[in-house]
């Protein structure tokens, strides 16, 4: 299941600093008076009032084209707008057949909008076709515009999607143009799609064409099928070349830092059941461990640094040494763990050497205290992942790697706003809050940030949610989304 293991530069990508003419293009399309506009305003930032009330007008508009900004994402947008107004006769597919060559090969992504109140309309399935035929390999988002009364919960999103399934365009989301709802939702499904192509066009660009990038920027990317960052930390002597070893089936892990590479920029690379994961800065580790030869206690320093740069972090514990001393973990382990959870990353603990304790009773032991203890040191987090391996023997590497691909899509997941505030009417209901008056409402809840998954509750009035009010909260997340073992934050912000 491994593969050979390749070095190579950090590539994040940083919209803001790639170039415009470079930019991946989204074209709003969609029937007259679905939104196009008003979204299109939203995306360029501009409020002005260019948006027609009435359904009929024949105010010719051309299509616009500019720079959108959502989130850190950037990319050029074009509002086919124009597209239906340019000629007064014929169906969709006559009027806009001049212009539709042009514009659609200018395109590489559709936002694809249907008006939810509506429902579907003949002429959104006319659109649909339109485009399977004219710009067959585009990638297309549906989006459900208008849909403030799926927010409020007034309005059913099941069957709103169910009806949007029908135009064969797969996932749609709800978003509300006007007032800016579901914008958060908009941005997880372009995201990945975004960052693909413009990490294929800045991989081709580079050789020519340096300076698009930054290289120190830590922009996120938001796929969880995109390469794993995974730093494999720990004391010297617990196993961690070994782990290592085994996992790569093979002794070419050492991969020194090249002349002109500084140590920081290099990582090595494999793939696990067809994922590709980095192992961050596993040689200047490796390096460090060779140098400092002996030394009882793992660099807090370097660790840290480690970890900032990973996704998720394997911290690995010598089993014989728990025994011995009865305790979990050494006063630096604990400092590193709770570093890891602290920066928000994904934490799978892993108990090395097993092999070593030959009596059953005290694997037992050890098997029954390492969690209870990880529990006691970090309470903000449930159900830390736990493994027992030994290296050495080759037996749980397996696990290992599954529990930290498991503990990387949690970490990546992103729930949408319309399925959160479902939840949160349910759970509302469920929570006994201590004083019935004073009792803060939370009107909407929305996930603003995956890796690690970030919510917003926003709470009307100037009333705050306490801290008991956060952890429950926080557990009805991790039970009902099934995000245990990953930190998660839930901001507040006052709305009226
Ligand atoms: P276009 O023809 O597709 O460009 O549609 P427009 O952007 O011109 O919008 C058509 C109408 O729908 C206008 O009256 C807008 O005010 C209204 N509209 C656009 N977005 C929303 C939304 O999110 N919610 C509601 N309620 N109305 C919207
Ligand atoms: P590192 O400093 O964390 O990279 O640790 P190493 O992988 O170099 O291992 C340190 C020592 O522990 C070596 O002598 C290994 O052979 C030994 N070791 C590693 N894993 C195991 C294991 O699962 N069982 C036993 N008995 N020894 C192990």
């Amino acid at each position: 299941a491994t593969k050979e293991v390749r070095v190579e530069y950090e590539k994040p990508v940083d919209f803001t600093k790639v170039k415009k003419n470079l930019l991946p293009t989204v074209i709003l399309v969609g029937r007259p008076n679905v939104g196009k506009s008003a979204l299109f305003n939203r995306l360029i930032r501009r409020r002005e009032a260019l948006v027609y009330n009435t359904p009929d007008d024949h105010v010719t508009r051309d299509f616009r084209d500019g720079i959108a900004k959502l989130g850190d994402l950037r990319f050029r947008v074009l509002d086919s707008a124009g597209l239906e107004t340019a000629a007064s006769s014929g169906s969709i597919l006559d009027r806009t057949a001049g212009m539709t060559a042009s514009i659609l090969a200018r395109s590489q992504f559709a936002v694809f909008l249907i008006d939810v109140r509506a429902g579907l309309h003949p002429l959104d399935l006319e659109v649909g076709r339109w485009l399977r035929k004219h710009a067959p390999g585009i990638n297309i988002v549906v989006a459900m515009n208008k849909s403030e009364s799926l927010f409020d919960g007034s309005g059913s999103l099941a069957a709103a999607a169910a009806e949007a399934y029908r135009l064969g365009w797969g996932d749609p989301i709800a978003i509300s143009a006007e007032t800016g709802l579901g914008m958060q939702d908009l941005y997880g499904s372009l995201k990945p799609m975004l960052e693909d192509y413009m990490l294929s066009v800045l991989n081709n660009q580079e050789n020519t064409d340096e300076g698009n990038f930054s290289d120190d920027s830590s922009c996120e990317i938001e796929d969880s099928k995109l390469p794993l960052q995974l730093a494999i930390v720990g004391k010297p002597n617990v196993g961690k070349s070994t782990l290592l070893n085994t996992l790569l089936q093979e002794e070419r892990v050492l991969v020194g830092p090249e002349a002109g590479l500084t140590r920081d920029s290099i990582r090595a690379e494999f793939e696990f059941q067809g994922r590709t994961i980095y192992l961050v800065d596993t040689a200047g580790w490796l390096q460090r461990t060779k140098m400092e030869k002996g030394p009882s206690s793992l660099s807090i320093v370097q660790s840290r640094k480690s970890l900032m740069r990973a996704h998720v972090v394997a911290l690995v514990l010598d089993a014989e040494e728990i025994s011995k001393a009865r305790r979990s973990m050494k006063h630096d382990e604990v400092v590193i763990a709770r570093q890891a959870i602290e920066e928000g990353r994904g934490l799978v603990v892993v108990v090395n050497k097993m092999d070593l304790l030959k009596e059953q009773e005290i694997c037992d032991n050890v098997m029954e205290a390492v969690p209870q203890e990880i529990q006691t040191v970090i309470p903000q987090v449930t159900g830390i992942p736990v493994v027992f391996i030994s290296a050495l023997e080759g037996r749980g590497q397996a696990a290992v790697m599954h529990q930290v691909i498991d503990t990387y899509e949690k970490w990546c997941s992103r729930l949408s706003t319309a399925r959160l505030n479902r939840w949160l009417r349910k759970v509302m209901s469920r929570h006994s809050w201590k004083d019935q008056s004073a009792q803060p409402k939370v009107k909407y809840f929305t996930q603003v940030k995956a890796r690690p998954p970030t919510f917003v509750a926003f709470v009307s009035g100037k009333k705050e949610l306490s801290d008991t009010d956060i952890r429950f909260l926080k557990r009805s997340l991790k039970e009902d989304f099934d995000l245990g073992g990953i930190p998660i934050r839930i901001m507040q912000r006052n709305v009226p």
